[in-house]
């Protein structure tokens, strides 16, 4: 059994409280792990501590010595990765293929801020030549980070790299739900020789990132999560008017246009669905297929639901594991009945797999509702899990107004070999991100992040690592003399 502690100041230790929590394997409900959890006192130690790093040592690293650090987090994350992958796995439910996926692009996010670092530099400003101006890039201070349960660990190197990187210390809070592979990462940092207080791990729950979100000693709160806490988090961060950074939740329209390639089209849209069974942020869950080919795309999907292997996400056959709590189990089959209590079509799906080894854990088969309109609620909130709810659409503009008539705005997706209608739907659709005839690609080079209540800022990219940076204007006059002011 794994036992997790806090990692505050350069030390391990227990919460001040004592609290600790079971974890369960989401695959059988056995617990696998017995996780620290921390309190608002163990967020105010990790705090002090990130300031005094801060205001300390860490303030005059060099670029060079941090693109270093990120550099050798990478190394470290390649010598773990079978381990931090099987942690992955057996805390979220994720098969082992998608566990080993997540750290070899967690390895490669902290390699590319490790190059986005090492490159960069202040601009000098055009000026009288008595003067020096510069544009300079500074770290904003200290960083209270929050991650969610789907992607515990790549969640984290999104927002650990670039804010390390940037030469801010930080406090990372990940899911009181999923600790382990962070708890794991903490283990890998603590062998290095950062400075006391750079980096810090309180696990625990709202309330630990509660404190965070308030703390005036906090200057910068990235958050991936619910748009619940999301707006808590924002309400909070007025207090001393931090910089925040919102990952939300997302509605993302999957619209199949009738010229498509059916057979990319309906293979892909089972990967939109179920990767992670569901459970991924840009999800392609609202699926809106063209009338010409709906009912064949929906015979098509029919015949290959049946098929997915559900099981252990270690076992090699697997396809698609468990969801991750009994929470987000009960929270989607509630979901799937409203829908059809609203007129939905279950296809298939809505219910735990029959068979002995699916009596425990949070198994669900995957699910697919028909004739769904934009109007219902299945059609509107975010499910979470392994389900597509499939709409109908006669024209362009339809689809278009529909697919945007959503509070949400993190990603779409479009199938069609009609390059003018791919490039004016690109354009048209008010999502952070807009695929064509692919789904789910992200990489660290590209931005990521949403419009509207998906999300405030972009994580990734340039972009992503300036967001953990303030600008300044320094202005140098080298030659100052009298100028007969007020007065003279
Ligand atoms: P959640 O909002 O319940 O929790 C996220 C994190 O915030 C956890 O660490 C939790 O302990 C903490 N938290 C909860 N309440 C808080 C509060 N009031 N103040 C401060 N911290 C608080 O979300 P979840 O259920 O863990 O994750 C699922 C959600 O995350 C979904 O909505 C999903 O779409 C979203 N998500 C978004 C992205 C993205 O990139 N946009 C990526 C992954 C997940």
């Amino acid at each position: 059994m794994i036992h997790t502690q806090l990692y505050i100041d350069g030390q391990w230790q227990a919460p001040v409280a004592g609290g600790k929590r079971a974890i369960l394997s989401p695959a059988d409900e056995t617990v696998i792990a017995e996780a620290a959890e921390g309190t608002r006192d163990d967020a105010r130690l990790a705090i002090a501590a990130a300031r005094r790093a801060f205001d300390g040592p860490w303030r005059n690293s060099t670029i060079r010595e941090r693109a270093k650090l990120l550099n050798k987090i990478a190394e470290l994350i390649d010598k773990d990765a079978e381990n931090l992958a099987r942690l992955e796995s057996l805390n979220t439910g994720k098969t082992i293929t998608e566990s080993r996926t997540d750290m070899g692009d967690i390895a490669a996010t902290f390699r590319y801020f490790a190059g986005l670092v090492a490159s960069e530099s202040g601009a000098v400003n055009e000026a009288p030549h008595h003067v020096i101006s510069r544009t300079l890039r500074e770290p904003v201070g200290v960083c209270g980070l929050i991650t969610p349960w789907n992607y515990p660990l790549l969640q984290a190197a999104w927002k650990i790299a670039p804010a390390l990187g940037a030469g801010n210390t930080v406090i990372i809070k990940p899911s009181n739900l999923t600790p382990l592979t962070t708890h794991r990462f903490a283990e890998l940092l603590a062998e290095l020789d950062l400075p006391a207080g750079v980096f810090n791990l309180v696990t625990g729950g709202a309330e630990v990132g509660a404190e965070l979100a308030e703390s005036v000693d906090v200057d910068l709160v990235s958050f991936t999560g619910g748009a619940y806490a999301g707006e808590s988090i924002m309400k909070a961060a007025t207090g001393n008017f931090k910089r925040i950074g919102l990952e939300l939740g997302g509605k993302n329209p999957n619209i199949v246009f009738a010229d498509a390639d059916l057979d990319t089209a309906v293979d892909y849209a089972l990967n939109a669905a179920f990767f992670h069974a569901g459970q991924v942020c840009s999800a392609g869950s609202r699926l809106m297929v063209e009338d010409a080919i709906y009912d064949e795309f929906i015979a098509r999907l029919a015949e290959r639901l049946p098929r997915i292997v559900i099981g252990n996400g270690f076992h090699a056959e697997t396809q698609m594991g468990p969801v991750q709590s009994a929470a987000q189990h009960e929270k989607i089959l509630k979901l799937v009945q409203m829908g059809v209590a609203e007129g939905a079509r279950l296809v298939h799906g809505g219910k735990r797999p029959a068979g002995a080894v699916y009596e425990k854990g949070f198994w669900l088969e995957p699910t697919l509702l028909a004739d769904v309109s934009a109007d219902m609620k299945i059609a509107k909130e975010e499910i979470f899990g392994p389900v597509i709810t499939a709409e109908r659409f006669t024209s362009e503009e339809e689809v278009l107004r529909l697919a945007n008539d959503t509070p949400y705005g993190l990603a779409a997706a479009v199938w069609t070999r009609d390059l003018d209608k791919a490039n004016r739907m690109s354009r048209a659709l008010r999502f952070g991100t807009v695929w064509v005839n692919d789904y789910h690609p992200y990489f660290p080079e590209a931005p990521w992040g949403g419009y509207k209540a998906s999300g405030i800022g972009r994580e990734l990219s340039r972009i992503g690592l300036d967001e953990y940076t303030e600008l300044k204007h320094s202005y140098i006059n080298l030659a100052p003399k009298p100028m007969g002011w007020f007065g003279a």
